[in-house]
């Protein structure tokens, strides 16, 4: 692990940005709301943008299938519990989750998608969990899913 203290918000501006010509060719408005105070974190940033990319794609997969008539991909960061850890959360406006499917979604190898490897979700809590964090998935009352991770902050404010 190559360990760094990095803002998250950085990251997620460069997975934004990684993101934006798929999203493009999917017609995915993509959209943020980043915390106005920086968001230090000790982790292997590579990572953490794995996981916010994985995020992503899963979410633009999950707006493909829907009928939806928009495709919104919004990120927002923000700093919780008391500014002793920061959140990030990734909201679509896709199918949404099972409610009695929110917890196997993070099995290995559970799919839904024809071609699915299952791993995506699996991986992403693990890595999140290696560096103290947590990641967990709940469906918005207009409609989609949202997914969310904290870490603790690096130098609690
Ligand atoms: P894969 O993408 O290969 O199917 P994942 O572990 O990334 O594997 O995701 C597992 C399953 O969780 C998906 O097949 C899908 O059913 C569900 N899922 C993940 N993200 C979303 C989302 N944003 N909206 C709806 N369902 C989702
Ligand atoms: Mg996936």
């Amino acid at each position: 692990i190559d360990w760094q203290e990095f803002d998250l918000n950085d990251v997620v501006r460069s997975a934004i940005h990684i993101l934006h010509p798929e999203a493009q060719r999917r017609d995915v408005t993509v959209s943020s709301i980043a915390s106005a105070q920086g968001l230090p974190v000790r982790a292997d940033r590579v990572h953490v943008q794995q996981v916010i990319l994985n995020l992503a794609i899963n979410a633009m997969d999950a707006m493909l299938q829907a009928p939806t008539a928009e495709r919104n991909l919004m990120f927002q960061t923000t700093m919780v519990e008391r500014n002793e850890k920061v959140e990030v959360s990734i909201s679509d406006t896709g199918s949404g989750i099972p409610s009695d499917k929110l917890s196997n979604i993070f099995d290995a190898f559970y799919t839904t998608k024809p071609t699915g490897t299952g791993l995506g979700l699996s991986i992403a809590r693990v890595i999140i969990e290696i560096y103290g964090g947590k990641l967990w998935a709940d469906n918005r009352p207009q409609g989609g899913a949202v997914f969310r991770f904290v870490l603790p902050l690096a130098r609690p404010g």
